[in-house]
């Protein structure tokens, strides 16, 4: 086996996180690498290639903004783009910027070690190939980690199982009979594109979520020199907003607000944008009484569009208020649930009992089935990086101290694991944002971070205890505040004994931004820095 290879930082993941990364931490003359899983850049636009696959925040906010030369060259097709274009964007930017030599491909990290004598990070990969780095930066993401349901039988299936997390488009699915599991985000764009081309289709779904009509023309040429000219303000906008997005949320509370005039804002709302819904006023993820009357709004529409009582029954969303849950944007989603050939089953009310080799059964009947799709959604938040066996000071592994939820200090840096950082790690605002201004501004605080250690001659760097307390006691309160800890979503996390956790911070991206700078400026408070266990090498390469 070759010797370890000596660097300032390894850096997990290819995607939005890890390109600007590697290309931060280069400029500012450090040693890094990143290892990929995948065979490609993109992360997350990499792997889900499932038909009908784009982003939900529109493509000019959802993009690189730390070069304005970038954002003037590269011109968006779509307000939402579809995964093809997003792809097309990250590759560039590996291209662009030169990242590629710096970035194994298909090579999963599988193991990462706290050397205490030597205050290094010993990684283990599946291919082999070791890396010895001062920093650990997990840039694994956040919705990274697929989570497919055991279904008794499964194996006995003898068609294809597609999971639209790692889709495999040499499957042809036209005129067959196809059984499609989940119906959050995923499910709904790859149930509006497949219905087209089925035969038949059966959705199995669980939890229900709100899904709004996703208005998505190609962008002018007059519109994105706008956009272009726009830059610098929409970028100010976001990265001081709550939510990271160039729309702020419209002063007043709906409960307050005139019944007329309230059902005309929302009647514009449903179909202005993705979160317009949820933007019309500004109370609507805090007051439980005004979030209602949106709830019932949106009840109501979904109610006139789809067409078979029974299935609107299965589908509308009972019991949990709007925004609780990721709101979907659909395009064509319920005129496929409106189709004859579509059926629907709600596995809470008729549980899936056995696959066969061509049928899913359930305890009232059977469907016949060719393939089978899973868009059941991902461990979230933790389960990337509880997949890697890392183990910390004294030997802790992250994944026994994240047993009962997970613990971090900003949601960038966890008590017992110096130098690891994670990009939109738990307790951070990431999947509650605009992700991808939440990673850059992750990837520039760590980056400064780096370089003040290296003009301090500091080379170890770890959240206290009492600080990183702090900030889980911070977060959970905040989050009391909100609806969203009353709500069964994915932003959830489960403890040992089965309560739920909830793991994004909902503080808002603006007030957060601000206090992780005023936190760097004080000379990285609530962190410990020390020098290396031995007078080894420094930071800087
Ligand atoms: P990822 O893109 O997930 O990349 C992580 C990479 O790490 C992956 O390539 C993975 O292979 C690699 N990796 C993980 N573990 C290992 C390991 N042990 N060894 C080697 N490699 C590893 N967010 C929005 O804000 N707006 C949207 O519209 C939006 N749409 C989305 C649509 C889909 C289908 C999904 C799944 C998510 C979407 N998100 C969206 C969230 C999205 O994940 C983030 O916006 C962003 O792309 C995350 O980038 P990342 O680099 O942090 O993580
Ligand atoms: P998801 O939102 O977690 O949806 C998965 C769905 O599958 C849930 O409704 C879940 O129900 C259901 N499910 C799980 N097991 C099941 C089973 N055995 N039988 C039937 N249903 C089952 O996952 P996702 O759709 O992949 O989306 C995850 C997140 O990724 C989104 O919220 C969003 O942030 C992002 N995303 C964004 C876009 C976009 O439009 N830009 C597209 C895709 C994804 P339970 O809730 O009961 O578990």
């Amino acid at each position: 086996m070759a010797a370890p290879r000596q660097l300032d930082a390894l850096i997990v993941g290819a995607g939005f996180s890890g390109l600007y990364m590697l290309h931060k931490l280069r400029s500012e003359g450090f040693s890094a690498q990143v290892v990929e899983a995948g065979s490609g850049v993109g992360g997350t636009w990499f792997w889900n290639r499932y038909p009908g696959a784009r982003c939900d925040v529109p493509s000019v906010e959802y993009s690189y903004s730390f070069d304005p030369e970038l954002e003037q060259e590269w011109t968006w097709k779509e307000r939402y783009s579809a995964q093809p274009d997003i792809l097309a964007y990250l590759e560039h930017v590996a291209d662009r910027y030169k990242l590629r030599d710096g970035i194994t491909f298909d090579t999963r990290v599988t193991a990462a070690d706290w050397d205490e004598d030597r205050s290094r990070w010993s990684v283990a990969t599946d291919r082999e190939n070791l890396f010895d780095a001062r920093f650990l930066i997990l840039a694994t993401g956040a919705l990274s980690e697929p989570r497919l349901p055991d279904l008794p039988g499964l194996e006995n299936f003898a068609g294809p199982i597609l999971n639209t997390a790692r889709w495999d488009d040499s499957v042809d699915l036209a005129g067959k009979r196809v059984c499609h599991f989940g119906i959050g985000s995923s499910g709904i764009q790859t149930v509006a594109e497949i219905g087209k081309i089925v035969g038949e289709l059966t959705v199995f779904s669980r939890t229900p979520s709100f899904a709004v009509p996703c208005s998505n023309p190609p962008l002018t040429a007059e519109q994105s020199a706008a956009f272009k000219a726009d830059y610098p303000a929409i970028r100010q906008m976001q990265r001081h907003s709550a939510l990271s997005f160039a729309e702020l949320p419209k002063a007043g509370s709906a409960k307050e607000c005139d019944p007329a005039e309230r059902e005309e804002r929302l009647e514009s709302a449903w179909t202005a944008s993705t979160f317009s819904m949820l933007m019309e006023f500004d109370d609507l993820l805090f007051d439980d009484e005004s979030n209602a009357l949106v709830t019932e709004f949106a009840q109501r529409k979904l109610a006139q569009t789809i067409t078979d009582p029974e299935k609107a029954r299965k589908l509308i969303p009972q019991g949990s208020p709007i925004g609780g849950r990721r709101l979907c944007a659909e395009i064509g989603f319920y005129d496929v649930m409106n189709r004859d050939n579509v059926a629907l089953v709600d596995v809470r009310e008729e549980p899936v009992t056995a696959i066969t080799a061509d049928s899913v059964e359930t305890d009232r009947g059977s469907y016949p089935a060719d393939a089978i799709i899973f868009a059941t959604g991902f461990d979230a938040c933790v389960g990337a990086i509880k997949a890697i066996a890392i183990r910390g000071r004294g030997g802790q592994a992250i994944s026994e101290e994240w047993a009962d939820g997970p613990r971090a200090y900003l949601g960038l840096a966890v008590e017992g694991f110096p130098n690891m950082f994670t990009i939109t790690g738990p307790g951070s605002p990431s999947v509650l944002s605009n992700v991808v201004i939440s990673i850059e501004q992750h990837v520039e605080w760590i980056a400064r971070c780096m370089v003040d250690m290296r003009e301090n001659d500091q080379q170890v760097i770890e959240a206290t205890s009492e600080a990183e307390q702090e900030w889980m006691d911070h977060a959970h309160e905040v989050a009391q505040q909100t609806i969203f800890p009353k709500v069964n979503s994915w932003y959830q996390g489960k403890t040992r004994d089965g309560r739920q956790v909830f793991m994004p911070y909902v503080g808002g991206v603006g007030a957060y931004r601000e206090k992780c700078t005023q936190i760097a400026q004080a000379g990285y408070e609530g962190f410990h820095l020390s020098k290396a266990a031995q007078s080894g090498e420094t930071v800087a390469s």
